[in-house]
């Protein structure tokens, strides 16, 4: 689990190393609120996606299902800064699928890790192959990435999309076509 010490002692240093008075008032609890908020936003390293996919409905038709704009907020493995914007999540059912809510979830548990965008989409992707054996499943992330925008060059409002295609959507580009269609219409 989570060495609270450790990441209290951490912030403490950095802040030391900017420069800055950390007995000063504003910046006293800091250390404690940065280890608490950790548990919270890294929280997903401890939880297993499988959990939320464990229940599951049978279904005759195997039609595609969507799920799209899943609001998620992630870190950036290389600066520790925030990501986020929307996932994209279609797949075609091979007789069982998950509640909607779950998509939602699984998002969650991925996104609540240091990541790379294009690991997490990957990792979704995953997740829902391993659990739901679909006939095939798609992901897409658009998101805004503050170490981009805030800092370095600096481009606010830009996004960076990354798409995992596993299965039937990985072999018809057909499929993929309907899917991004459909989380392009309002
Ligand atoms: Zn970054």
């Amino acid at each position: 689990m989570m060495d609270y010490d450790k990441i209290r002692a951490g912030v403490r240093l950095i802040l030391e190393g900017i420069g800055e008075d950390i007995t000063r008032e504003g910046l006293l609890e800091t250390p404690d609120r940065i280890a608490r908020m950790c548990a919270e936003i890294y929280g997903g390293l401890y939880e297993d996606p499988a959990k939320h996919l464990q229940k599951q409905f049978t279904v005759a038709n195997d039609d595609m299902v969507i799920e799209k704009d899943i609001t998620f907020y992630s870190t950036c493995e290389h600066h520790l800064l925030p990501f986020y914007g929307k996932a994209h999540i279609g797949y075609v059912p091979d007789g069982r699928v998950a509640g909607l809510s779950k998509l939602a979830r699984t998002v969650d548990v991925f996104a609540r890790r240091p990541q790379i965008q294009e690991k997490m989409t990957a990792q979704i992707a995953q997740a829902l192959a391993e659990n739901l054996k679909p006939k095939g499943v798609i992901v897409m992330l658009e998101a805004e990435h503050t170490c981009m925008t805030m800092r370095g060059i600096k481009k606010p409002g830009s996004r960076t999309v990354t798409l995992t295609a596993l299965g039937i959507f990985q072999e018809q580009r057909d499929l993929q076509d309907r899917f991004l269609a459909m989380v392009k219409q309002l």
